[in-house]
Parts: structure tokens; C-alpha cells; sequence
């Protein structure tokens, strides 16, 4: 069966390198029947925070992205790993090494002095037919995982193809430290072969991780799973993705304005193809996504297309559904949508000319305002002969039928009897009743207004 996790250490927020590859496993494990699993990876314990822990769980929340085992924290499986090592002394996988931090440095500096790269040599390694010193009574041992030392360590990632590397390149890795506590790349082969993940998803900077961590598996007699190595994310700039190119966490997009739809799509694409698709819904990335498809280059990010996506996801949501999205956004504002028009209407009205909620709450605020045209605007647009026009148009104002034909009717009468061209009465009438020169069609915002609001506007402005 297929079994996938996201494994996030939680020393931030989660960002948009973590929810690709969160979405990928989750993705995959949905394809395939399989389970998702989450795990906490907070072995880092100056560093991870439950703060983080949580903001990482809100942001897969708000993608949707559902766990169905976990989450599970490396800190409540320290018994575990304790007694897999153990189980490791026992059989010869893994040793005690005495060998002091003085001594260490001082084979370092030997093997830099002849141009080698600094590693442990082995001294506290069992072997057929060698001695092993006395252990010091003094010095508190690691234990160290006796790496096979011949042949390769090879896998086939689904990313990236064919990775071999000579196990003689690899140290006796140190699977707990002095006080006992495990490593890292210890826990991980344990939590992957405890919780079955035959797939491993995970960002290619983990690629130095997986020979040491297939060694380890293998000498527990676990099945290696298969990896896909996810290659860097890039900004816009090109340069590698963080804090400089803005949104950091991914709760940042809602905070923003972004859809989680659009999100989700965008994400999808960053670094997985198919065909030339570029819009489609989670459950068809779900039909479609594979592992064939990830692209083994960088992915590069683009701003551009996650509005113009994020545009597309507004405009395909019902009028209600959009205006729910949008009302909470105003009313952090403090602006109370009840005494004006629909708020449906108003964001059906504006969903075209903006790419995220809250621009589209800036456009549509001023409905829900005391209207203040600038005096600029007015100088521009308030034109002499414009008064008497606006003036006979609010008094067809008063008895007009209320539907935008009717009143784009009014508005042609008004200009063709006062010998104007339309956008002399047009662009006025913008200004006065939305404070904008910027406006979707005319007769469409009268209507949105609505009668009364529209007299009283055109009454305090002249
Ligand atoms: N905890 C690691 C990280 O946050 C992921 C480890 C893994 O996926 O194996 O980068």
C-alpha cells in the first residue's frame, strides 16, 4: 500500500517549499488509495516551537491538506529509538565509540595536513580478528552505525534517476550522542520504517541524507522505500526562494488575499507538468498527479500567474460564495456592509478588474462608505456643463424603472439632450457616487447604489 509523509521540522512558519511538498505526498497517498502521514520532526528542541507546530497544521488546514495518521512527534518516540538501538548493539550494526572530542581534532587536523577529508577512521569499529582498545572509564561513548564499508549504496529516485555513492565515502554515522540522545537521520529511518512509508517525498535538500539513511534501513531489515527528491523552489528573481521575496509562510497568501483554490493550483504546477495544463481543481491534480512528471530542474516562481490563477478561482466562485470570502475582509476594516447595496452584487460587479479578495474589498468599500471625492477629481470631472446634465439626470432618477437598461436609457437621453459626449456626464457621475474615475460600467454602479443612495449622493455633491 502506498504511504506517504510530510515531515516538517517546526522552527517556522509553513512556507512554500514545505506546502509543495506536503501537497505532493498528500497528492500521491490520494491517487493511490494510500495514507498521508504526518510527523513532527522536533528532535531540534532549541529551535522547534509549538507555535510552530500549529501555524504549520493551520496552513495545511487551510490548503486542505488532510493527514490521516499523526501527527506524531519524534520527542514521544525517544523510547523507541533508544530500544531499536539497543536492538542494533546486539546485533553489530551499531557500536560504541570512546573517542574524545581532543581526538577527533587532532585526526582532523592529520588528515587536512595530508589534503583528506576529514572522517572518522574507524578506531572503536568492531571487526573480525581486531582488537579494540580498553574503553576509557572516563569518556561517555556515542554510538556510532558500522557502515558497510564496500560496494554502493544506489537508488532510483523518481526525480532525479539513478544515484550511486561508494559506501567508502560515507563515515560511521553517530546514531546517539554522549547522552543518549539519537540523531536526526536516525529518528527518520526509524519513523519511515515504523510508519511504513513506502514513498518518500521531500525537498532534494535532504539528497546527502538517503544513502546513510538506506544503509540504516537496511541494516534494520526495513524495506527502502522509494524517494523523489523535489529540486528548489526560485523567486521570481531567480535567486533561490526566502524571506526577501515576501510571503514567507503560506498563511501570508490568505492573509493576502488569495484563494486557497488558486494556491493549491499554482503550487501543483511549481514543478510538475501536465501537458499544457495550467487550470485545473484538486481533484483532478489528484487523477492526475505522478511522479513521472516532476520536473528535476529548479521551478521558478511567478507572482504574475498566481494572480492571474488566483483571478480565475475568484471569477469561477458563486457572487454569495465570493462575497462571503470578502465580507470578513471588510469588517476587519470596520466597515459594516448591512446599511449599503448587495454585497453579491457589488464583488460581481468588480470581480474583473481584481486579482485578489482584497483588492476586491478596496474596490468595493467605498459602498459601504460616506463617499468623499477628492477635490482634484471633482475639479477634473465636475464641469460646468456638466451640472445641469447630472442635475436633470437625477431628477429621471426619481421615477426611472430600476434595472440597468432603463437607466443606461436615462443616461443616453441625458447627454444627447444636453448636446454632450457620453463620457462628460459618465465620468462625473463616477466620481460623485463612488469617489473613483474608475468604475465598471455606469449605469451598472446607479443601479448597484440604488435609488435613494444615488439621489442623496448626487444631491450632497452639487
Ligand atoms: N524535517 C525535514 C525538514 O523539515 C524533512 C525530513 C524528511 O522529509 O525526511 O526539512
Amino acid at each position: 500500500p502506498v504511504r506517504t509523509r510530510f515531515a516538517p521540522s517546526p522552527t517556522g512558519f509553513l512556507h512554500i517549499g514545505g506546502a509543495r511538498t506536503a501537497l505532493f505526498s498528500w497528492a500521491y497517498a490520494r491517487r493511490h488509495g494510500g495514507v498521508f502521514v504526518l510527523r513532527i520532526e522536533d528532535t531540534d528542541v532549541a529551535r522547534s516551537t509549538p507555535e510552530a507546530v500549529q501555524a504549520i497544521i493551520d496552513g495545511m488546514n487551510w490548503l486542505e491538506l488532510t493527514h490521516d495518521e499523526g501527527p506524531f512527534y519524534q520527542m514521544q518516540r525517544m523510547d523507541r529509538y533508544k530500544a531499536v538501538i539497543q536492538e542494533m548493539l546486539a546485533a553489530g550494526t551499531a557500536y560504541y565509540c570512546y573517542t574524545t572530542r581532543e581526538e577527533l581534532d587532532a585526526l582532523r587536523a592529520e588528515q587536512e595536513a595530508r589534503k583528506e577529508k576529514p572522517r572518522y577512521d574507524g578506531r572503536w569499529r568492531p571487526e573480525a580478528g581486531k582488537t579494540l582498545p580498553t574503553p576509557p572509564a572516563d569518556v561517555p561513548p556515542v554510538i556510532r552505525f558500522k557502515n558497510p564499508r564496500d560496494g554502493v549504496v544506489a537508488w532510483d529516485d523518481a526525480v532525479k534517476g539513478r544515484i550511486e555513492i561508494a559506501n567508502g565515502e560515507l563515515d560511521d554515522l553517530i546514531i546517539a550522542r554522549a547522552d543518549g540522545t539519537p540523531t536526526y537521520n536516525f529518528c527518520v529511518c526509524v519513523d519511515d520504517w515504523d510508519m511504513g512509508i513506502s514513498h518518500v517525498i521531500r525537498g532534494d535538500d535532504h539528497v546527502n541524507n538517503t544513502p546513510r539513511q538506506i544503509n540504516i534501513l537496511k541494516a534494520l531489515g526495513a524495506e527502502v522505500p522509494t524517494y523523489a527528491h523535489l529540486s528548489m523552489i526560485l523567486g521570481d528573481d531567480g535567486a533561490k526562494l526566502s524571506k526577501r521575496h515576501g510571503a514567507v509562510s503560506v498563511m501570508q497568501y490568505d492573509e493576502d488575499g488569495f484563494l486557497p483554490e488558486a494556491v493549491i493550483n499554482y503550487l501543483a504546477r511549481l514543478g510538475w507538468s501536465h501537458g499544457d495544463d495550467e487550470i485545473f481543481s484538486r481533484q483532478q491534480f489528484v487523477e492526475w498527479f505522478d511522479l513521472d512528471h516532476i520536473t528535476a530542474s529548479a521551478a521558478q516562481f511567478n507572482t504574475e500567474k498566481l494572480l492571474w490563477l488566483n483571478q480565475h478561482y475568484m471569477k469561477q466562485l458563486p457572487a454569495a460564495e465570493l462575497a462571503a470570502r470578502v465580507a470578513p475582509r471588510l469588517a476587519a476594516r470596520g466597515v459594516d456592509v448591512s446599511a449599503g447595496p448587495s454585497l453579491e452584487k457589488a464583488v460581481a460587479l468588480y470581480v474583473d478588474r481584481c486579482n485578489t479578495l482584497n483588492l476586491l474589498a478596496d474596490a468595493v468599500e467605498t459602498f459601504y462608505v460616506a463617499v468623499a471625492p477628492s477635490a482634484e477629481l471633482l475639479a477634473q470631472h465636475l464641469t460646468e456643463e456638466a451640472k445641469p446634465a447630472i442635475a436633470d439626470f437625477a431628477a429621471g432618477i426619481a421615477t426611472v424603472a430600476w434595472e440597468i437598461p432603463a437607466i443606461a436609457a436615462l443616461i443616453k437621453e441625458t447627454v444627447g439632450k444636453h448636446g454632450l459626449k457620453m463620457p462628460k456626464l459618465a465620468m462625473p457621475l463616477r466620481v460623485l457616487l463612488t469617489g473613483q474615475a474608475q468604475t465598471p460600467s455606469v449605469d451598472a454602479v446607479v443601479e448597484l447604489i440604488g435609488r435613494e443612495g444615488v439621489l442623496a449622493a448626487l444631491q450632497k455633491n452639487l
